[in-house]
């Protein structure tokens, strides 16, 4: 009968292991988050819960894309601390047929046909990049640039600048990558307290606990927008 015991927790955390994720705390978001379609429309967005998000990074050749894959784990991590139950993993790959975003620095070849719709751009440094489809229900995928045919899955594509003015220091280089990836995890407006990584010229490179809270509400908010 000992063993039956054994048997049946087992059995629950099996079970457990494709449980809804836990009620969060009630939380208010710091700022407002939603993508301003028009003076009317505000619409949310994210990945699916516990979804594993692939990046992309293109080739600029030289320690650049060492630096900008340095500070996308660096933002990653950043972003992950920021959540309590693993809503998002981030992921690099070495494929832009397996990504789901592109990063890339301004001066490295296009990775996907951003000229296809007329997308919605988000900036400070960098842009992120993506297409909203007409009936405002999902987020499109990005056809790759060039000849291809192969089938894209991209639904962001992040440029990053590579001009001294705009990003002076290293600092302010893992900040804009972290701040994009803010808009690529949601956050689709801009804070208006200089303190916050998601202000539009951030002066950090890591969330704050404002940019954590209203990331924390907005993943648990139904998302508008299939991704
Ligand atoms: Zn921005």
């Amino acid at each position: 009968m000992a063993y039956r015991g054994i048997s049946a927790a087992a059995l629950v955390l099996v079970l457990c292991a494709s449980c809804e994720l836990p009620t969060v705390p009630s939380e208010s978001p710091a700022y407002e988050p939603s993508l301003f379609v028009d003076f009317q429309t505000r619409l949310i967005y994210h990945w699916p819960l516990g979804r594993t998000i692939s990046i992309y990074t293109g080739i600029a050749g030289g320690s650049a894309d060492d630096d900008l894959r340095a500070a996308i784990l660096s933002a990653a991590a950043g972003w992950n601390r920021a959540v309590y139950y693993r809503e998002f993993d981030i992921r690099l790959v070495n494929s832009p047929l397996d990504a789901d975003v592109i990063f890339h620095l301004d001066v490295a070849p296009p990775i996907v046909d951003t000229n296809s719709c007329e997308g919605i751009l988000l900036g400070a440094g960098g842009v992120t990049y993506f297409c909203v489809d007409e009936g405002l229900t999902a987020i499109l995928s990005l056809p790759l640039a060039g000849s291809s045919s192969a089938q894209s899955r991209v639904k962001f594509d992040v440029t990053i600048s590579s001009d001294p003015l705009q990003v002076p220091t290293r600092e302010r280089f893992f900040g804009i990558v972290a701040h994009e990836m803010g808009h690529v995890l949601g956050i689709a407006s801009h804070s208006s307290d200089s303190a916050d990584l998601m202000f539009t010229a951030p002066s950090i490179s890591q969330p704050s606990a404002r940019d954590a809270r209203t990331l924390r509400w907005l993943l648990h908010q139904p998302s508008d927008l299939d991704l």
